[in-house]
C-alpha cells in the first residue's frame, strides 16, 4: 500500500493494488491513512510523533475537542448528548450499558453473535426481556412481529449484524428510549438520535483503527440506577472530564477525526448512504444473477454493509477455487465468518466502487470458466 517508487511514505491511491474487503479491522480512506502517517511522524507542527505527545497537550485536546464538535454535526446529535471515545472495545459497552442504564427490566432483541454476548451481560444486572430471535433459522432475517414492554427500562438492538449480514436500515418503533450497538453501520445510515440514549460503535469497522470505540450518551438516561457504579464503567466518570478521565486511545481518536473530516468533506452520513446504497446494489444484483452463487439471508433484511453469500449447492466444491481466484485478481478479506461459511464482503464507507465492481467482474469471470 505504501508505494517504494516516488517519494518515501507518500500513501499512493493509484498504487493500491488490493481489494480490502476484511470485516473489521478494515478498509480506512487513503486520507486516514496518509495524514495518520503524517502525524506519525510529525503531529500538528510540534515537531513531535502523536505516538509520544502528552493527550492533555493543547493540540491533542484540540484533536478531541473537533472529533467530539464532529461526530455530534455528521450525526445530528442535540445539544444534551455527550460523545465519549473509550477503550474497552465495543463488547465493553455490552456490560458498561446494562451496569449503567438497566434498574429492573430490559428487552433486548437477539439477532447474532454480537447481540447474544450483549443479552448475557445484561442478565447480571437485571431481568432481560428477550422480545424477539431470529436464532431459529440461523439469524438469517430481522424478526418483525414483536412486542416491547412499556415498563423496560430500555430496548436494545444491534442495527448491523456483521457476521450474518442483516441490517435494520430504520429505526424501530420502541415505547421506551432504546440502546444500540452500531459498530459496523455507524455513519452509513441516517438515523434519528432522539430515540436512543445510548449508542455505541467500535472505531474498527467504518472510522479509524481498533483501539477507540464511540459511545454517545443522552444526559437524561444516567443516574437512574440504584447501584454503585466502578468509576471507570461509570459514564458519568468521562464525561464530567471530557472522555479525559484516563488517557484516551490518542492514536485511533487522531485517525477518527480525520476520517470525521473526510465525511464531512464528501457531503455527509447522508451522501455515504447514498454511496453505500448504490455499491450494496451492485453486488447483490451480481449475487442474484450469477448461477454460481446466493445469497444468506432474507432478501429485505440484508445489510449494505456486509454481504454474504455462499456457492449455490450444485457448485459447492468450487468454494475455496473461487476465493483463491479472487485473490489471484488482489481481492483480500472474502473467506465468510467461520458461523456462516462461503463470502463476505464487507463495504465499509472508505471502499471505492470500483473494488465492487472488481469482485462483480471477478464473479462474472469465475461463473464464464464453469
Ligand atoms: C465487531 C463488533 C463488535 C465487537 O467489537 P470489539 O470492539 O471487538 O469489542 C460488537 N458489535 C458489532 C456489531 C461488531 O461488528
Amino acid at each position: 500500500m505504501f508505494s517504494d517508487s516516488g517519494s518515501p511514505g507518500q500513501f499512493d491511491t493509484l498504487d493500491m493494488k488490493k481489494h480490502n474487503f476484511y470485516a473489521g479491522p478494515s478498509i480506512l480512506t487513503p486520507t486516514t491513512i496518509q495524514k495518520t502517517a503524517d502525524a506519525v511522524i510529525n503531529f500538528a507542527d510540534t515537531g513531535l510523533s502523536i505516538l509520544e505527545v502528552s493527550h492533555r497537550s493543547k493540540e491533542f485536546q484540540a484533536v478531541m475537542d473537533e472529533a467530539q464538535a464532529l461526530t455530534k454535526e455528521l450525526l445530528n446529535l442535540p445539544d444534551d448528548y455527550h460523545v465519549l471515545f473509550l477503550g474497552g472495545g465495543a463488547s465493553l459497552q455490552f456490560c458498561m450499558a446494562p451496569f449503567n442504564l438497566l434498574n429492573k427490566k430490559a428487552a433486548y432483541m437477539n439477532t447474532g453473535t454480537w447481540a447474544s454476548n450483549a443479552i448475557k451481560e445484561a442478565k447480571i444486572f437485571g431481568e432481560v426481556d428477550v422480545v424477539a430471535s431470529s436464532e431459529d433459522s440461523k439469524f438469517t432475517y430481522i424478526p418483525k412481529d414483536y412486542v416491547i414492554p412499556a415498563d423496560a427500562d430500555y430496548f436494545y438492538y444491534c442495527s448491523n449484524n456483521t457476521i450474518y449480514g442483516t441490517e435494520l436500515r430504520k429505526d424501530p418503533d420502541s415505547p421506551v428510549p432504546m440502546v444500540c450497538d452500531m459498530s459496523s453501520d455507524i455513519f452509513s445510515r441516517v438515523f434519528d438520535p432522539t430515540k436512543y440514549e445510548l449508542i455505541f460503535a467500535g472505531a474498527q469497522k467504518n472510522l479509524a483503527p481498533a483501539g477507540a470505540t464511540i459511545v454517545i450518551v443522552k444526559e437524561s438516561a444516567l443516574g437512574k440506577v440504584n447501584r454503585e457504579i466502578p468509576t471507570m464503567l461509570d459514564y458519568r466518570t468521562h464525561i464530567k472530564k471530557g472522555s479525559m478521565f484516563n488517557t484516551p486511545p490518542v492514536l485511533p481518536i487522531y485517525s477518527a477525526l480525520m476520517t470525521l473530516r473526510y465525511y464531512k468533506e464528501q457531503g455527509g452520513v447522508a451522501e455515504m448512504e447514498r454511496r453505500d446504497l448504490e455499491k450494496a446494489a451492485i453486488l447483490y444484483d451480481e449475487i442474484d444473477r450469477n448461477k454460481l452463487f446466493r445469497g444468506t439471508v432474507a432478501t429485505e433484511d440484508r445489510s449494505i454493509m456486509n454481504v454474504c453469500f455462499v456457492m449455490n449447492p450444485e457448485y459447492a466444491e468450487l468454494e475455496k477455487d473461487f476465493l483463491d481466484f479472487a485473490s489471484s485478481k488482489g481481492m483480500v478479506g472474502l473467506k465468510g465468518h467461520r458461523s456462516v461459511g462461503g463470502f463476505r464482503a464487507s463495504l465499509y464507507n472508505a471502499l471505492p466502487k470500483e473494488s465492487v465492481e472488481a469482485l462483480v467482474a471477478c464473479m462474472k469471470e469465475f461463473e464464464a470458466k464453469h
